[in-house]
């Protein structure tokens, strides 16, 4: 099938809810401001989803895109996220899919919450096993040396029991590329250098997934970076980009940490800071 023309059905895939720090969440904006916005627990927390993406183009192609947190942190760490008792593997089979079935998986960046359900621990073992062993699992390139250097300010999200046991079936992607006809990829740098907008084609249009780009409908002003970005600065201008096309273009776009209604239209608004609003759409 052209890729060009391929229509895909698709689905948002919850893969768990979890919750960061606030203040890390919103970089620079005041917690007067992010709190009234996004509310904050007793920890200082906000609460966030981990919203992979199904995909199917009725011609031998199931693909998922990003794959959430896994079923691999330990108590202490489930609580300091407070990790929702869920993850990919259940969430697909809820949805009558086998993980063996999955043909492609492709990843924005290859931070935990996005990378963490590439490998799980099976019952009574400690060893990372493939989650999807038939699939190939398409990054940018430097985002994989990135991850497997731990270049991050970030020293615990790049985990390598994430990725070393999938290293075989990796393939990577040198800027934009079309890793599976009718997915388009193309550079997102900001939160990450290697991280890439995810783009494909439905009976509406186009849909846009742009990883942490913005990663929640709170995310829309321009200052809104967050502090766990590499470049900050580099972010705001991806997401400028990013809402000034779809805007433009009617693109639909996917959020992918919002825990309300992930799918959104753009708008853009005079006078408003950033400029642009979202209007919650339909899958
Ligand atoms: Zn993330």
């Amino acid at each position: 099938m052209d890729g060009a023309t391929t229509q895909w059905d698709w689905k948002i895939i919850r893969a768990g809810e979890f919750r960061l720090d606030g203040g890390s969440m919103f970089g620079i904006i005041p917690k007067a401001l992010w709190s009234r916005w996004a509310g904050a627990d007793e920890a200082n927390r906000v609460r966030l989803q981990t919203n992979c993406l199904l995909l199917e183009d009725g011609a031998g192609h199931l693909v998922l895109i990003e794959t959430g947190y896994g079923n691999k942190f330990d108590a202490k760490n489930r609580s300091i996220f407070a990790l929702e008792d869920r993850w990919i593997g259940p969430a697909l089979a809820e949805v009558g899919i086998d993980c063996a079935s999955i043909t492609d998986v492709v990843l924005t960046h290859l931070h935990f919450d996005h990378a963490g359900g590439l490998t799980h621990l099976m019952a009574d073992s400690s060893e990372a096993v493939p989650t999807f062993p038939n699939a190939t699992i398409h990054c940018q390139r430097r985002e994989w040396e990135d991850a497997l250097a731990n270049r991050s300010t970030m020293s615990k999200t790049y985990l390598r029991d994430h990725l070393d046991p999938v290293t075989d079936q990796m393939k990577f992607i040198e800027g934009e590329g079309e890793p599976v006809p009718g997915i388009v990829v193309m550079p997102a740098p900001g939160h990450t250098w290697g991280q890439q907008a995810v783009m494909f084609q439905d009976a509406q249009g186009q849909v846009v997934f742009a990883g942490d780009v913005m990663p929640t409908a709170n995310h829309v002003g321009l200052p809104a970076n967050m502090g766990y970005d590499m470049e900050p600065y580099t972010n705001m201008c991806t997401k400028r980009d990013l809402l000034a096309r779809a805007a433009a273009e009617g693109w639909r776009l996917v959020l992918d940490h919002e825990p309300g209604s992930a799918v959104v239209r753009v708008e853009c608004v005079d006078g408003v800071q950033g400029g642009y609003r979202l209007i919650p759409a339909t899958g």
